[in-house]
């Protein structure tokens, strides 16, 4: 019997060392699909990380994360076929 693999369908690339752990995205998800890491960047800031299960569901690839950063730390938000390609 043909088992379909169940693939990751968003992903969102995170440039972790210009994250300032504002958390406006954090906020903004409607999914609950970021959090901020224990683990602090080169600035000294707990960094924003993914996770495609959300609290509230999974990434809805919605894009919003990406518009509200203020700084630029959410470079893309790629479908699974790209990140699985990794582009
Ligand atoms: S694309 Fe939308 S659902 Fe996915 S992490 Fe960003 S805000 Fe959340
Ligand atoms: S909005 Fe940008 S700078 Fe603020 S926590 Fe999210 S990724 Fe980091």
């Amino acid at each position: 019997m043909y088992h379909p693999v169940l693939r990751q369908k968003w992903d969102v690339i995170i440039d972790a060392d210009r994250c300032k752990g504002c958390e406006i995205c954090v906020n903004a998800c409607p999914q609950q699909n970021l959090e901020l890491s224990k683990s602090i960047n080169g600035l000294g800031y707990h960094y924003v990380e993914f996770n495609f299960h959300g609290k509230r569901g999974d990434c809805t690839g919605c894009n919003i994360c990406y518009t509200v950063c203020p700084d630029y730390s959410i470079l893309e938000v790629v479908s699974g076929e790209e990140a699985a390609n990794g582009s």
